[in-house]
Parts: C-alpha cells; structure tokens; sequence
C-alpha cells in the first residue's frame, strides 16, 4: 500500500488488515452481482424463446430492434391479452406478449393492437386476424391427450376459431381397444394463427397442447446443397458423381 493510502486509512483509524478484508468482501460482493446477472440473462434468454408475441409481430429480432416498450398495444387490447414483460416473465422487459393459457388473443377483426403500433414492430400490413401468425400450436403430450386415449375429449378442437382447417380430427384405429376409432386433434401449420385457444381450453392440469413460437414448432428445410439420403437423391448423387 502506497505511504498517501496508508495515511489516508490511519486518519480514518482503518489498519491495512481491514482495508484488505473490505476489499475482499467487496469484490465477492461483486462477483455474486456479476454471477446473479449472468444468471438472469441466461434465465432471460432461455425464456425469451418461449414468448408469445401479438398479433403481426416482426420475426424476434426484428420486433425486438423495433419495438419502443410504449405499452400502446397492451392498451388496445380489449381483452386484457396482452401485457408487458417485468424481470423473469418470460420476454426482455418491456415488450409484449401473452400467455395461452391465461387469457388467448381473442382474434378481434379490427386487430386493435396492430392499429395502436407506433413503431412498425407489429406489421400494419395485417389486416385479416386470421392471416396472423403469434405462434403454432403443437400436441405435445399425445400420452395424457384424451382423444389419443380413444375418449371423445374434442375440446381443444372445438375451440379452434379455424375449426376444420387450423385443426382437424384425423380418425385412426385404436389399436388398444381393437374395435373403437380414435380421433387425433391434428394442427395444420399453415392455418393455425397461434391464437392459444386451444391451449387455453385443454381439461388436462397441463395442457397436451401448447402454442410455441413458430421458430421452434417449425422444422427447417435443409440448406440448397445439404443432400437427404433418400432413393431420389441418392440417384441424383450418383449421376453426380458424388460420394453417398
Ligand atoms: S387481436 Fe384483439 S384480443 Fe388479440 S391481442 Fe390483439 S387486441 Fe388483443
Ligand atoms: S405498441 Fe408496438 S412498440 Fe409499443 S409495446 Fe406494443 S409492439 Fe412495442
Ligand atoms: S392456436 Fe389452436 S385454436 Fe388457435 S388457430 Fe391454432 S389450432 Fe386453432
């Protein structure tokens, strides 16, 4: 310690023990700080793929760029919907989204929340609810769904404000009971708003079936030289001359 430093703590009546022990705790104290706020922008992050944004929502990184946390949409919405992220509510502070199981976007015609969007986050272009892509619904749990156990359940499927397109009840035989059918609530991807109604309804105490955002219900599609081994491609690499 340099001699101002020693004379500074002598004033103070602080010993060079002391100085060294406060100094230590300070910065345990800032490590736990740094080691809390890592651990809550991991947490952040990890539910920040999960949410649920309005309706005409830009593509996450987009919407986030775009949106100013105005709140103007929560208040659009008449159905009390949607609300904005605090800490640890599953999207970065501020910004929109619902939760389906609580309380599904209720498809308003007039899209009020799309209307009051100051900052283009969500897409004014949209003008039919039901061309509105929130997320995709998804049987997650087809081992608790009622209908897979060859019960009439049907509740999510009733539902469905796009009955019969968004979702649709494919009959199959059950192979348990040997006699009866079973009716498989089955979720078109290219119909479904992500609207959370189902969801919403589901009689388990955990839904079977959930909304998630379309980049993780949605697979991709392999990249333009990726080859997928199936015979068509498998001839088509041989009449290349590639490797298999
Ligand atoms: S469409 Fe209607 S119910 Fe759905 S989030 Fe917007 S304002 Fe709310
Ligand atoms: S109105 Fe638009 S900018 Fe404001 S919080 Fe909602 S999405 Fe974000
Ligand atoms: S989220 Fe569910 S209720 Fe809404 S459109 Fe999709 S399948 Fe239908």
């Amino acid at each position: 310690m340099s001699t101002v430093d020693q004379r500074k703590f002598a004033a103070k009546g602080v010993n060079r023990r002391q100085f060294l022990a406060t100094s230590a705790k300070a910065s345990c104290a800032m490590g736990l700080l740094g080691m809390g706020l890592t651990a809550v922008a991991k947490q952040s992050s990890q539910l920040d793929s999960l949410a649920i944004r309005p309706p005409g929502a830009l593509s996450e990184q987009d919407f986030l760029s775009a949106c100013v946390r105005c709140g103007l949409c929560v208040e659009a919405c008449p159905y009390d919907t949607l609300k904005l992220a605090r800490w640890f509510q599953g999207a970065p502070t501020g910004t929109p989204y619902f939760t389906a199981r609580k309380i599904p976007c209720e498809m308003c015609e007039d899209i009020p929340c799309v209307k009051a969007c100051p900052s283009g986050s969500l897409d004014q272009s949209l003008t039919d609810i039901d061309e509105s892509k929130m997320g995709i619904a998804v049987l997650i749990d087809e081992k608790n769904c009622l209908n897979f156990k060859g019960l009439r359940c049907d509740v999510c499927y009733r539902a469905c404000p796009l009955i019969d397109d968004a979702i649709t009840l494919e009959m199959q035989h059950n192979e348990r009971s040997g006699h009866h059918a079973m009716f498989l609530p089955t979720v078109n991807s290219d119909s479904c708003t992500g609207c959370g109604k189902c969801e919403h309804v589901c009689v388990l105490e955990e839904p079977a079936i959930k909304v998630l955002p379309t980049h993780i219900a949605l697979g991709k599609t392999a990249s333009h030289d990726t080859y997928i081994n199936t015979e068509e491609t498998t001839l088509e690499m041989l009449n290349k001359g590639l490797a298999l």
